[in-house]
């Protein structure tokens, strides 16, 4: 693979970039280059923030037009996303490791599954009700898009977590400004060869490629009237301080040290396509993984020896090959790191039952090991920070009460399982938790469900209905009788 492009995507265009920067992108299989972009620079982002709120403030334009209109052109943008799947997944696969098996489903699909769900959500919303009074009139309370959209993302899942800032926003009328993670440009670019298909008004979609610097110039831009960002916690503490001092409303989806509660009457060895799912997915690099293994103290070696049996069965390999079940780390940087908390875990007395080092006989490539440290102690540092990689921590409770205290002994709270042979028992488990998501027996974030954070992990909500109110103005008009 070998793509170059030389323009950008701003104001329905493809345009020269205002400076010779460049992001080059390496394959995390095999550290080969694979792609460059323009990055974008202050001159970009002005650019596309003008052509954004161009767009916005068009009196005849996108903001104004029927909400069935903006669905179908939305859905029409799903469609032109559907025959880019095939490359679409093997772009992201290439760039950040993620096995191109879940790619195909969670990069190359799902994107399309939330803008369509944003697409019928608007179609049937209502966005202007008049109430009775208390007061003897009546109440007119309209909803209205918020504005020009700063949406940032994160490598892990770049299209995913695109969608869940394009598809409300465009459903409510917003247009935006997408600026993705360095890691995973390669992807947005197709992405906006489909906006330009799918014919969407010039500037509702711009996407300016670049890092740190460029994010942080985007959201403080006096031109962006709201921020949807996607990534750590400490970028998101950095945005969230800009957006208090302009008082621009923010949306902060970001880390998490999830709890999967195993109750002493699960079956783990029976379940455990959903076991991985919810603790393991796209090599450890998903935000609301349950790494935290609580396992009751009755039946403590037996998951643990199921855990390391699981782990060490995986297949480690070239995230492009359709039998990989672990690819490689997104960066030489992330590998780097979750070998340094490994390293922490052994420091700290916790017991490695599986993995720890670089898997034999793939020299090229960030890998590591799928790995299972049973012994932890929840305050320990590799139960207590995010690690981002295959690595799981197996930590002892007595009861139930213990289980819960130990889950909610954590900074964040994100997502978060618990698994039982009785499902009733593990919704009232599961509501006890101090977390924004959480299942019983899997974890499968829905479009329909709002999806977001607690503590650390964020502020509001992405996806659901909810999703969709954070893209609103509201007005309320008091009528007198
Ligand atoms: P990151 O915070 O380093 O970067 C995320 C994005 O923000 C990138 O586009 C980056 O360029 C940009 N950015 C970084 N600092 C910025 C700043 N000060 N101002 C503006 N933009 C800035 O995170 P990452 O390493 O790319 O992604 C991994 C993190 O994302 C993990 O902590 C993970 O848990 C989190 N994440 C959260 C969710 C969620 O929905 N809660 C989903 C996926 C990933």
């Amino acid at each position: 693979m070998d793509l170059s492009y030389d323009k950008l995507f701003i104001g329905g265009d493809w345009v020269a970039p205002s400076s010779s920067r460049t992001i080059e992108v390496f394959s995390a299989s095999t550290e080969e280059p694979i792609g460059r972009v323009p990055e974008a620079v202050d001159a970009d982002v002005d650019a596309a923030v003008v052509a954004a709120r161009t767009a916005f403030q068009d009196p005849t334009g996108w903001a104004t037009w029927e909400p069935s209109a903006r669905a179908d052109a939305i859905e029409r943008l799903a469609t032109a996303l559907d025959s880019r799947g095939t490359e679409m997944a093997r772009r992201v696969s290439a760039q950040n490791g993620m096995p191109i098996s879940i790619a195909t489903m969670l990069e190359a699909a799902f994107p399309q599954v939330v803008l369509r769900y944003y697409a019928g959500l608007i179609r049937s919303a209502v966005l202007d009700e008049t109430r009775d009074g208390l007061l003897g009139g009546k109440v007119r309370v309209r909803r209205t898009p918020v504005g020009v959209v700063g949406g940032i993302a994160p490598w892990n899942y770049p299209v995913t977590l695109a969608a869940f800032k394009l598809g409300p926003a465009l459903a409510m009328g917003c247009t935006i400004v997408l600026k993705p993670s360095p890691e995973t440009v390669l992807d947005a670019q197709l992405l906006a060869e489909a906006v330009a298909e799918a014919g969407l008004p010039p500037g509702v979609i711009n996407i300016v490629q670049g890092g740190r610097e460029t994010g942080a110039y985007l959201v403080q831009h006096p031109g962006i009237d709201k921020v949807a960002f996607t990534g750590s916690t400490a970028a998101g503490r950095q945005i969230a301080e800009t957006c208090g001092r302009l008082l621009r409303p923010v949306t902060l989806e970001l880390g998490g040290k999830s709890a999967a509660i195993v109750l002493d009457d699960a079956d783990l060895g029976s379940n455990l396509e959903n076991l991985f799912a919810a603790t393991l997915l796209n090599n450890g690099q998903t935000c609301y993984l349950g790494t935290r293994v609580l396992a009751p103290a009755s039946r403590y070696e037996e998951v643990v020896d199921t855990l390391t049996g699981f782990a060490s069965s995986l297949q480690v390999g070239d995230a492009l090959d359709p039998a990989t079940q672990i690819g490689p780390m997104a960066s030489a940087r992330q590998r780097d790191r979750v070998e340094s908390y490994i390293a922490k875990g052994r420091g700290d007395g916790a017991r490695l039952t599986t993995g720890g080092g670089r898997p034999a006989g793939l020299d090229k490539g960030w890998f590591v090991e799928p790995t299972v440290f049973a012994d932890v102690d929840n305050s320990s540092t590799i139960a207590q920070e995010e690690i981002f990689g295959p690595v799981l921590s197996v930590i002892s409770y007595r009861d139930v009460d213990d289980a819960v205290r130990i889950a909610n002994d954590s900074a964040f709270g994100l997502g978060g399982s618990v698994w039982t042979a009785d499902p009733a028992r593990g919704a009232e488990v599961a509501q006890r938790v101090q977390t924004g998501t959480i299942g019983v027996n899997a974890y499968t974030p829905d479009p329909v469900a709002p999806f977001g954070g607690v503590k650390d992990s964020g502020l509001g909500r992405e996806l659901g209905p909810e999703g969709l109110a954070s893209y609103q103005s509201v007005q309320s008009v008091y009528l007198q009788a």
